[in-house]
């Protein structure tokens, strides 16, 4: 039977939450990039701390590692060689959230928009506005562009030719002729491998993202993503990410969702805020995040060509412990193989990939 308050409240769908599953235990999920970040934030769970401060350690590893391209210090820049950072943060006890967007030169956005959420009376700063707020509480300004994206961005510019394949960033046409292929003559200190990974996001630029979502015994819940945004971006687009409801979203009573990928399509579907209301009509984080993505196919009038050109993966933790995350694409193509997209779980047990759902299958 259901009573008056929880119908109220929006969870009398949701069987785990009227004590049919067992209780709320600590459990952290993230992106594929995120099992270092799921560790962290475990600890923080275990030693009892808060699920906000849990995600929010967890996620700047990511920002502070020049590795991961796709986040923070190192990311992958926009079109004029510029990292610009997007970030959302929500507290599920609280029920507030902050964000930043188009975020220049500090290397943590998530830290500055929790600062947005805890010192400011709005959600989201952007830009300038964000940096300005960012330095009055002692951030200090860096360089985020790193040789390594400086090169790929490069290569980017030089990649780009009009009909005649001519380009006013490569050798000029009264340039000697040299022999050699173009991309190891302009760059001939670069070992192959880092060369060939330039090509590689030049030609093909690729998404990324950090979304990490937790939850403690005490039932509590809070998420974070963070990104660089795509590759290549014109100054100041802005994904999905930063934006609740797209990127995020975090409902105490109910669950956690958030997403990495081609971010223009998730916001079409408000695809986090779609998930966890899913849940509380009762779907499982499974079915919820298969919902949001069939929205998306749905949006391309399910043009299985128009909807390969991308690839959007969901990830969510319902309030009793259940999780699962989904993609649009059973796995990328690499090298002639099918390489299937996974997730980060951390349950107690160490930090693990797990397989993701998924709404569309392609073959090798
Ligand atoms: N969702 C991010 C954005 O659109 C990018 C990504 O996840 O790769 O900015």
């Amino acid at each position: 039977m259901v009573n008056r308050r929880e119908w109220l409240m929006g969870t009398a769908c949701l069987p785990a939450l009227r004590g049919a599953a067992p209780g709320p235990r600590n459990v952290v999920i993230a992106s594929a990039n995120g099992l270092r970040a799921c560790t962290r934030a475990m600890e923080i769970l275990q030693a009892g701390g808060d699920t906000l401060d849990a995600v929010i350690a967890g996620v700047n590893i990511n920002e502070e590692d020049p590795e991961d391209t796709t986040v923070g210090y190192g990311g992958l820049p926009n079109e004029e060689g510029v990292v610009e950072l997007d970030a959302s943060v929500m507290h599920g006890p609280t029920r507030r959230c902050g964000a930043v967007a188009a975020l220049r030169n500090i290397k943590t956005p998530s830290k500055v928009a929790r600062l947005v959420m805890e010192r400011t009376d709005h959600v989201m700063l952007v830009g300038e506005g964000a940096l300005r707020f960012a330095k009055a509480h002692g951030f200090k300004e860096e360089d985020l562009l790193t040789e390594k994206a400086r090169l790929a961005w490069l290569v980017w510019k030089e990649s780009l030719r009009d009909r005649q394949g001519h380009s006013n960033w490569s050798d000029g046409l009264d340039a000697p002729l040299k022999p050699g292929a173009w991309l190891r003559r302009k760059f001939p200190g670069v070992d192959e491998a880092t060369l060939a990974w330039a090509w590689e996001v030049a030609t093909n630029p690729p998404t990324g993202t950090i979304n990490c979502l937790a939850l403690n015994a005490r039932g509590e819940m809070s998420g974070v993503t963070s990104t660089s945004g795509l590759a290549w971006k014109i100054p100041g687009r802005v994904g999905d990410s930063p934006l609740p409801g797209a990127g995020l979203w975090v409902d105490q009573d109910v669950g956690a969702a958030g997403s990495t990928g081609r971010g223009e399509e998730n916001i079409r579907v408000a695809g986090a805020h779609t998930i966890v209301e899913n849940m509380r009509r009762g779907m499982s984080p499974k079915e919820a995040c298969l919902d949001a993505l069939e929205r998306v196919a749905r949006n391309f009038q399910h043009d299985r060509s128009r909807l390969a050109r991308f690839d959007l993966v969901f990830y969510a933790l319902r309030k009793d412990g259940e999780y699962a995350a989904a993609s649009l694409w059973n796995g990328t193509i690499r090298e002639g193989k099918l390489v299937p997209r996974r997730f980060a779980v951390n349950d107690g047990a160490g930090s693990r990939l797990e397989p993701c759902a998924f709404l569309l299958e392609r073959k090798a």
